[in-house]
């Protein structure tokens, strides 16, 4: 049975979600800003963010608004990372020996996963939450902030192969992912997708 909290709409929420976002710093301002103002939307709805677990980049922005609004942060960092120069934990800090523990013990921790821009580290972790979607071995649901039109080439790739059969699915993208480029409406989105599959899986058991 899924978790859930309570948010401030009145409405079922996922009571945690991964955010995967890239830990470089960038050129445009609109980046950070849309990272912060997600952490804000979800401490304000009582949804704990789970994380990579550092200050660097999107990570660091994200986690600061987070803590700023009052909400409950886990950062789950492999060891190596700790090492790092300038390494500092914002939030509560889990240490895991390696990647993929890290990427399966955030699996493991969340309710539904949201991914903002960034680079491969970020690309690796969407699509492979895509994956097990794909491969049914989760229903949990997937928001894509498409923050400035950034992950426009990566949406019209996922068509084109659904389109050639390569992705085997009924629906559009639309169906796969939750986009936005708000993070309140994307959020919004997100809850309710999570709220709909909720119901189906307890009408199936
Ligand atoms: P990237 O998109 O390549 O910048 O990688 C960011 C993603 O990979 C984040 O969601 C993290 O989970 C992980 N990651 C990459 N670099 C770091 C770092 N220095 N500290 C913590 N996590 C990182």
């Amino acid at each position: 049975m899924a978790s859930s909290t309570v948010c401030s709409s009145g409405k079922e929420a996922p009571s945690a979600v991964a955010v995967y976002c890239g830990a470089s710093t960038v050129k445009k301002s609109i980046f950070p800003e849309k990272a912060a103002g997600l952490g804000r939307c979800l401490a304000g709805r009582g949804i704990k963010v789970v994380f990579g677990g550092s200050a660097f980049g999107l990570l660091g922005t994200l986690a600061d608004a987070v803590l700023e609004g009052g909400g409950q942060l886990t950062g789950i960092i492999p060891e190596f990372f700790t090492r790092y120069d300038g390494y500092t934990a914002p939030g509560e800090e889990i240490i895991v020996p390696d990647m993929h523990t890290r990427k399966k013990l955030m699996y493991d921790s969340v309710e539904a996963f949201i991914a903002l821009p960034g680079g491969v580290g970020t690309m690796e972790e969407l699509t492979e939450m895509l994956t097990w979607y794909k491969l049914d071995l989760h229903q949990k649901p997937i928001g894509l902030l498409n923050v400035d039109s950034y992950y426009d080439h990566f949406i019209g790739w996922l068509s084109r192969a659904i389109e050639e059969g390569f992705i085997t699915h009924e629906g559009s993208v639309d169906s796969l992912l939750v986009i936005s480029e708000d993070p309140a409406d994307l959020v919004e989105k997100l809850c309710s997708k999570w709220r709909d599959s909720r119901k189906l899986s307890e009408k199936q058991s």
